[in-house]
């Protein structure tokens, strides 16, 4: 088998006519999004607008990154020490974080096989521990029934933020992923959808609620200059009893992300065609489950997930050597301690330790990858086969 040799963390440039943007704006010298001459509206702004008409909400605040956009929605919605919030048993340390950043306690839920939400543990936890909020991560881009988990909230009367750093552009039956709750929480840092290096989004339909995130990111009394807010008397109440915690995104990366959401749709097909090449190639090999995406989903095949659900730690260990040995980055969630960006619910000892018989199981045995798009669909094509191959060679010395 031929090694690969590409680089599974190599993304693409930012595109000529973003950079000829940011130029520009480095050389007016206004980075500051307040820093506006006449009615100029800054990229900041600017940004705001065409992200809100994209998304089809109604509001959006651009920030500092995902995490900032998670901890301000859960502080806009005045959950703070002692609270209880649900989070995904299977999620990146940014999530628990947001939650510990506000300084609530995260209840962790369930996964399934096809790594979504359990909805059964859901209606078994809330009933349990009455939390304040549910913060939905979209882990790797698998949505949940979403109907059916908004049935559940709804019911109990828990409000819904979604974590969407891997959603960004996904939809379920036609409506788009961040548009299901109080909140959508997105990030641009340089392995998400959009590139500025970092960044992020708070999308919403409610009006006082997005008043609230805009005060609390540092808006000082400007937040006439946004451009996707609300008028400024929702902001009589609020503005002298929101404190100021500043995480503004600033011109010069607005300036690089207005041009890239032009090219987003392309880039989702893109994606798409990479991951549904690799996911056809690895569907029959045996011993692989690959998660089963529903009709109503569409995703962003910006990564690739399967497991090995009868494969032992041992096995999993060599899979992820024979490939890495072959020029094929894995990253195993079972590991027993985090490596990278990598990590499971053990690792984070600032979360109350809990029992999660079912996301253990299921993480023992899974495998993940980055599709950047930097790779061709011959890329893909020889990455699946050194899946195929490893896989096939470490299963048969398993059985032997
Ligand atoms: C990247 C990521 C975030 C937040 O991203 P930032 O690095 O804070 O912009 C949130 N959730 C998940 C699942 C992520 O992967």
């Amino acid at each position: 088998m031929q090694p690969f040799t590409g680089s599974f963390t190599q993304q693409e440039p930012i595109p000529e006519d973003a950079i000829s943007a940011a130029v520009e704006v480095m050389r007016s010298g206004r980075l500051h999004r307040y820093n506006t001459v006449g009615d100029e509206l800054g990229a900041a702004a600017e940004l705001e607008k065409a992200y809100a008409a994209y998304q089809g909400s109604k509001y959006c605040l651009a920030c500092t990154s995902g995490g900032y956009a998670m901890q301000t929605a859960l502080r806009a919605l005045g959950i703070g020490a002692g609270d209880r919030v649900l989070t995904n048993g299977f999620t990146l340390a940014p999530v628990p974080g947001a939650i510990a950043g506000v300084g609530a306690e995260a209840v962790l839920v369930e996964i399934t096989a096809d790594l979504v939400l359990d909805l059964d543990d859901l209606e078994a936890k809330i009933k349990a521990v009455a939390p304040k909020a549910m913060l939905l991560s979209n882990m790797r881009g698998h949505l949940c029934d979403m109907d059916a988990l908004c049935g559940v909230l709804e019911t109990h009367g828990v409000p819904l933020i979604e974590d969407c750093a891997h959603t960004m552009g996904a939809s379920w039956n036609g409506k788009k992923s961040g548009s299901f709750g109080i909140a959508g929480c997105f990030s641009t840092q340089t392995y998400k959808h959009l590139n500025s290096g970092e960044g992020g989004f708070l999308t919403s339909d409610d009006a006082e609620f997005i008043a609230r995130a805009i005060m609390l990111s540092g808006s000082y009394m400007l937040y006439e200059r946004h451009g996707a807010a609300p008028p400024a008397e929702v902001f009589t109440d609020i503005r002298l009893d929101t404190p100021n915690m500043s995480g503004r995104m600033d011109n010069l990366r607005a300036s690089i992300l207005l041009t890239q959401l032009s090219q987003l749709e392309t880039n989702i097909d893109r994606w798409n065609a990479r991951h549904d090449l690799i996911a056809d190639r690895l569907r029959g090999v045996n011993s692989v489950y690959v998660p089963h995406r529903p009709e109503e989903e569409r995703y962003v095949g910006s990564s690739f997930q399967f497991l090995m659900p009868d494969a032992t730690p041992e096995m999993m260990q060599q899979v992820v050597h024979g490939a890495k040995a072959l020029g094929v980055e894995l990253k195993w969630f079972g590991a027993d301690s985090p490596v990278g960006f990598t990590s499971n619910h053990q690792s984070w000892r600032y979360v109350p330790a809990q029992t999660l018989p079912k996301t253990d199981a299921i993480l023992a045995g899974l495998l993940d990858m980055r599709i950047p798009l930097t790779f061709s669909l011959e890329d893909c094509a020889h990455v699946a086969d050194i899946i195929a191959h490893v896989v096939g060679r470490v299963t048969q010395k398993g059985a032997a």
